[in-house]
């Protein structure tokens, strides 16, 4: 099969020092809320992506010394050797799968706070450390120095012992020591480790020196670097300090993997970058430096593209985090020439939310991510059909589209019937807006699959009465209705309706349908949602001309997308659009002459003069065919199931998982289901005593 499609290239073997990778594609180094605490579920979730055809996985960050501790966040951790066992799993499992395992060893100075261990916090300066914390950091002496290369030195043998094949030093996402000292708004040193590049250089060549012979030959050792910070002559950049960086290390390590800082430049939205490969201008002189190989990310999905960068020389090896994560099998499904089947990202960055939040990773695009271990999920594979013929899902938002195409994946006879024009739901809907259009990928990516199938039969423009589905006499029905957003203010601050008279009135649902507010004077957008939609909104309202003032209870715009690395983007576009933000605001009401906002500490009233108003605030499950089937033709049905956002509005990855989760548990042993909602891994009662 290999070579048919054109895209051999990408799946020629790649030496790394001493290792070999059996192609190009390589999963990088990327967060995903299991860690140290979850490590069975993190083994899993490697090993699948091995299985999937990358040649190089991962670990996530790994704390090297308590020193470095990341907690709340379940980061990994290889302080000593008891933590060996449980890094241990994944490399085994990655092996076993034919791919190398990498660790990337990290110790994060400022950026760790240090809250369960208790210990003083280091960095190359005295600083206060990165999050609002009345926390410092020392400035290190010669002996920490010297005890931040032991750490490393001993957990580059740790590693070793876990069975890595790639070892990393880590100087990204200005999260780590090595680029700290890099940094000069983070070095103010006057010894020999600050100053001039070389100086400010120094400790990471040490690391990378003592890291090679502590390997001695047996794993390779990658150096991950941020060759720009995106902050132009306020920050490192590609063609200044960055190019230096990699002239005076250039052969020193065994790969570079070069990428932008921070983590929020790194792992752009398409919301805020939409373009593929966008990283690609930043490291493209990195292979002219250095002989050795060259791996690089930017969201890629497109084969096209992948085998073009490594034919111009741009790239050996094709990173990826997110693109890995929507589709483990995204190598496997180039090399059989199955392109169409590729779950492309969408970028919204909610697999970064979930580590943000320290609970396992998931994925909008894919469901079964995070669920390989606790669920047992395989994102190609799901059980054929048991006894039942026929289901009957209506409504073709992401649950209803996800639940037909895994019932038709499992065997069934599927209907699925959509009230609108088109498939899609509110994936559709959502991606007509300023900033979303990759979002449509969650819809298309389904309805191919659904479309190639013989036993889906799909109609739009059919409304669905609880008469009409009854008489259809399918006995298995699943009802992805969705929600609706209200008109009339209720939401997290106010359950009861907001008094407002005589204004026109908007929801999201009208804007996405194409309508927008009188151009008579302002359109008030009030967010009591506090998600991205908001946002978006206010963003697609100035982009049409529109004057925007967004109020909210919240402290800033769109308060979730702190969670999805945007927040500072949002804020930032709203002000440059001319939105005025007004926070910590409740809408009051509103009247012909506009609305009152209420400050969410005093009360205190402030007038805002609007023609009009836009609603974000809460939304109204579509539950009416449900009900009114239930309480008419209840006993005619096998299954009757309400999933997606008729059942608990959430986000699209929500809906998704919703429709997934009620096709896997069709005809399974109720019983079975509930006692086994997931499996969980227990701490251990084992006192490793005091060390
Ligand atoms: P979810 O996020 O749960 O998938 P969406 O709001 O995206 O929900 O999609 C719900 C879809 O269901 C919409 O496209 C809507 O047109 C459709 N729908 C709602 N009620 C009916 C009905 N009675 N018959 C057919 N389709 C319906
Ligand atoms: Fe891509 Fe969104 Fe999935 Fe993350 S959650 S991998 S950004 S589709």
């Amino acid at each position: 099969m290999q070579g048919a499609n054109g895209y051999s290239i990408l799946f020629e073997p790649v030496k790394i020092g001493p290792v070999t990778a059996r192609n190009r594609f390589y999963q990088v180094p990327h967060c995903n809320g299991m860690g140290h605490v979850r490590p069975q579920a993190e083994a899993a979730m490697r090993t699948m992506k091995a299985e999937g055809g990358w040649a190089v996985v991962s670990t996530q960050e790994t704390e090297i010394h308590p020193t470095s501790d990341l907690g709340p966040y379940a980061e990994n951790r290889l302080w000593d050797e008891h933590d060996i066992p449980a890094l241990r799993l994944m490399t085994e499992g990655v092996h076993d799968k034919g791919a190398l395992a990498a660790i990337q060893l990290a110790h994060n100075g400022h950026h760790a706070t240090n809250h369960l261990t208790r210990a003083p916090v280091l960095g190359p300066s005295d600083m206060p450390i990165d999050t609002p914390f009345p926390k410092q950091a020392r400035a290190m002496d010669k002996s920490d120095i010297r005890d931040l290369r032991r750490w490393h030195r001993a957990a580059a043998r740790r590693a070793k012992e876990a069975g890595f094949d790639i070892v990393y030093v880590y100087a990204g996402h200005q999260m780590t020591l090595p680029q700290h000292f890099l940094l000069p708004q983070h070095n103010n040193r006057s010894d020999e480790y600050g100053g001039s590049l070389e100086n400010r250089l120094r400790l990471t060549r040490e690391l990378l020196e003592e890291t090679r012979e502590e390997l001695d030959g047996h794993c390779a050792v990658a150096f991950r670097f941020a060759v720009d910070q995106m902050a132009g002559p306020d920050g490192m950049q590609a063609q200044e300090e960055g190019r230096a960086v990699v002239e005076l290390l250039a052969d020193l390590p065994d790969l570079w993997d070069v990428n932008v800082s921070d983590w929020s430049n790194d792992s752009q939205t398409t919301r805020f970058q939409p373009q593929d490969g966008f990283q690609v201008p930043y490291i493209e002189f990195v292979k002219q430096v250095t002989s050795k190989p060259v791996v690089g990310v930017g969201r890629f999905t497109s084969p096209d593209l992948m085998a073009s960068l490594v034919k111009k020389g741009v790239l050996d090896l094709i990173g990826a985090a997110r693109p890995s994560i929507a589709d483990p099998f995204l190598p496997k499904k180039i090399e059989e020439g199955r392109i169409e089947e590729i779950r492309e990202c969408i970028g919204c960055n909610i697999c970064v939310s979930a580590d943000m939040l320290g609970v396992p990773i998931r994925c909008t695009q894919n469901p079964t991510m995070g669920e390989e271990w606790r669920r047992g999920w395989h994102p190609e594979v799901i059980a054929s059909k048991g006894h039942e013929q026929h289901a009957l899902v209506v409504g073709s938002g992401p649950a209803g589209l996800e639940c037909a195409m895994q019932l038709a994946k499992r065997g069934y006879d599927v209907t699925l019937a959509e009230a609108g024009k088109e498939f899609g739901g509110r994936a559709l809907r959502e991606s007509r807006l300023k900033g979303l259009a990759a979002w449509k990928r969650v819809a298309d990516n389904r309805l191919w699959q659904l479309q190639q199938r013989a036993n889906v039969q799909m109609f739009t423009d059919s409304p669905m009465t609880a008469e009409e589905v009854a008489d259809l006499g399918i006995p298995n029905v699943f009802l992805a209705t969705g929600s609706q957003w209200h008109r009339d203010g209720r939401g997290r601050s106010s359950l009861a309706p907001l008094p407002v008279q005589d204004m026109p009135c908007f929801t999201p649902d009208d804007i996405m349908s194409g309508e927008l507010p009188p151009d008579s004077g302002p359109v008030l957008l009030y967010d009591d949602d506090q998600g991205y939609l908001g946002g978006v909104l206010a963003d697609h309202l100035a982009a049409a001309g529109r004057k925007v003032i967004l109020a909210t209870p919240g402290a800033v715009a769109s308060a979730f997308t702190d969670l999805t690395l945007e927040q500072a983007r949002v804020q930032t576009s709203l002000l440059q659009a001319g939105v005025e933000i007004v926070p910590l605001h409740l809408l009051h009401s509103a009247d012909a002459t506009g609305a009152a906002l209420a400050c969410a500490y005093t009360g205190r009233i402030r007038q805002i003069s609007c023609a009009s108003l836009l609603m974000v605030t809460s939304r109204q499950r579509d539950t009416a065919l449900f009900d009114a089937l239930r309480a008419d033709y209840g006993d005619r049905f096998t299954t009757l199931e309400m999933i997606g956002d008729a059942a608990s509005p959430g986000l699209i990855a929500d809906a998704v998982f919703a429709g997934h989760l009620a096709a896997r548990n069709f005809e399974r042993d109720p019983a079975a289901a509930d006692a086994e909602w997931f499996r969980r891994e227990l701490i251990s009662l084992n006192d490793m005593g005091g060390a």
